[in-house]
């Protein structure tokens, strides 16, 4: 599910969808990345997404294939090195995984990931007509070679449940690995939907010296798909604790890490949905960890309607007009919400941290406008994951479930245009309007407004006033919304409450307040960062090969953002 995946994504249309009515007939609302749709199915179809979980972690080392990073002792160090870093916070220690999650939560989620023994092949097992784990994209469905996808598909599972044995209980005659063992699987159940064991393990990575692609399968679920795979089939259960999806990332080429790859293929496990243009039909969407990030700096965050379907953002609705002091998102957790129903816009303020997070950012900082559509949510019906896979939710320019609303007005993400942060992320002075154009919005009619995508105006307006790198007022005009909580219903995983200024909150403002607002930095602090940063990087996409390289464009100016007018207040009033 990431770049370039095992699952057939390019599979004829008839087979998947002959797979989603299949499923659809057992019970409705319970299925894995449908972006948090329903948030019941933690356990067999969502890792736990609250609290303390544990993850575990198994190296799988392939003695004929090489290392990325160079030798097995230093593939190891840097799987430990990434997993089991966890102590401070992730502006202090830097990008590892347990503190990117902790922070992307808000400490909401605090996953400790646990390396384990790792476990040794001679050799990759063939997985369907390919060696050396080296799964092609579509794993041949493109070239019309159905069955031997369903026999990488069967393959694959069948290794998988090899690698689970081989780490729980070690290397038997019946099993070709060489060495492993010694998990306890119980030791990581220890949440579901509460706290407590559930029976299913809270996450389990695979890294390995193969050449793997990154990918998250929900294996159980597979496997109990007797429609198509012809089996045998494991029922992933060991020693009473079902194992139902598993993260995986193989050897990719520096700069990108596989640990970093890790990141994202775990963020299925939780729910989300892959939020990059699989069809190649337009950009990759910036600004999220599920999006177009290329492994290759420091995660981005997750994008704002990510984080606010998983419970981990502090949300306000705006009801009427406003003015918004938005904090960074990555230490606040804000996110403005402004408009109703199925249509609306998230809006937040984002940072660079250089090496640490949001380092794939070309500006220091910025308001970043996301336009959501719940339309093009997936369904939390069961089984809908494989449709999710084959329409991607933000395959099509436009009609997409989210898109970045650009600042300058020229929509060149979802028309295959280069990504640019100067010109996309909003600063003082720049708004989003409505327009009188009311055609329906698409790549031929690009229409820069607030409207609808079919046209409608909306009477939204949102203009970003001062701005500094750590946050920026937003004003707001739009019509008078009578409930401002029931505008938010669905989306919050905590109370709503009205504030005295009439807007709807929800998340846990109280525990992680918004940072006080520092005084105006001096100007050059933020620009300075710039300077030290990385110029220009050649980025890729992890299976190297099945899309062309492309270049980033070179650092941009970020002197609009450099000047400020007034320092930020800490709330919005
Ligand atoms: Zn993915």
């Amino acid at each position: 599910m990431v770049r370039r995946a095992l699952l057939p994504l390019s599979a004829p249309p008839a087979w998947v969808l002959l797979l989603a009515v299949v499923a659809a007939g057992a019970p409705a609302r319970a299925d894995y990345i449908d972006h948090f749709a329903t948030r019941d199915d933690v356990g067999p179809l969502k890792a736990p997404s609250r609290g303390d979980t544990r993850v575990l972690v198994i190296p799988v080392i392939i003695d004929d294939l090489p290392f990325e990073q160079g030798d097995e002792a230093a593939f190891l160090a840097d799987v430990d090195g990434f997993f089991a870093a966890d102590d401070g916070d992730l502006f202090t220690g830097g990008f590892s995984f347990a503190r990117y999650w902790r922070q992307a939560s808000l400490g909401r989620f605090r996953p400790v990931a646990t390396v384990a023994p790792p476990v040794r092949f001679a050799r990759c097992p063939p997985l369907g007509a390919y060696a050396d784990c080296a799964i092609p994209r579509g794993a041949g469905v493109a070239s019309g070679d159905f069955a031997g996808a369903v026999a990488v598909l069967n393959d694959s599972l069948a290794f998988l449940h090899e690698v689970l044995l081989c780490a729980t209980a070690g290397p038997s005659r019946e099993r070709s690995c060489t060495d492993g063992g010694g998990v306890d699987l119980a030791a990581f159940d220890i949440a579901g939907l509460t706290p407590g064991p559930d029976g299913y393990a809270d996450g389990v990575i695979v890294v390995s010296n193969a050449a793997f692609p990154g990918i998250a399968l929900p294996v159980q679920d597979l496997a109990q798909n007797t429609l198509v795979f012809t089996g045998p089939h494991p029922d992933f259960v060991y020693d009473g604790v079902a194992v139902p999806a598993v993260a995986i990332a193989g050897r990719a080429r520096r700069p990108q890490r596989q640990t970093w790859v890790a990141v994202h293929e775990f963020g299925h496990l939780l729910g989300f949905a892959d939020l990059y243009n699989e069809s190649g039909a337009a950009t990759d969407l910036p600004y999220s960890v599920m999006g177009g990030w290329y492994y290759d700096t420091a995660a981005p965050l997750l994008d704002p309607f990510s984080r606010v379907a998983v419970g981990w953002a502090n949300v306000i609705q705006a009801s009427g007009p406003g003015r918004f002091a938005l904090a960074s998102s990555a230490r606040s957790g804000m996110v403005l919400k402004v408009g109703l129903g199925d249509e609306f816009f998230l809006v937040e303020h984002r940072r660079r941290y250089p090496d640490v997070l949001d380092d794939d950012l070309t500006v220091d900082a910025g308001v970043h406008v996301q336009r959501v559509r719940l339309q093009r949510r997936p369904s939390p019906a069961t089984g809908f994951y494989l449709s999710t896979l084959q329409s991607c939710v933000n395959c099509i320019p436009f009609d997409s479930l989210t898109m970045v609303e650009e600042a300058d007005g020229r929509y060149d993400l979802q028309q295959s245009r280069p990504r640019d942060d100067a010109a996309d992320l909003f600063v003082a002075g720049q708004a989003l309007v409505p327009s009188d154009d009311t055609a329906p919005r698409s790549t031929s009619h690009p229409v820069f407004s607030s409207n609808r995508l079919d046209g409608t105006p909306t009477g939204l307006s949102i203009r970003v006033e001062p701005d500094d790198v750590d946050g920026a007022i937003v004003v707001v005009d739009a019509p008078a919304v009578a409930d401002p909580c029931a505008a938010l219903a669905g989306l919050c995983d905590h109370d709503c409450v009205v504030d005295d200024d009439g807007h709807g909150r929800c998340g846990d403002f109280g525990t992680w307040p918004p940072p006080k607002a520092s005084p105006r930095p001096a100007e050059a602090a933020g620009c300075a960062a710039l300077a030290s940063g990385p110029g220009t990087a050649t980025v890729g996409v992890l299976l190297v090969g099945l899309l062309p390289a492309r270049r980033r464009r070179s650092r941009a100016s970020f002197a609009k953002a450099c000047s400020l007018e007034q320092p930020v207040p800490a709330r919005n009033r």
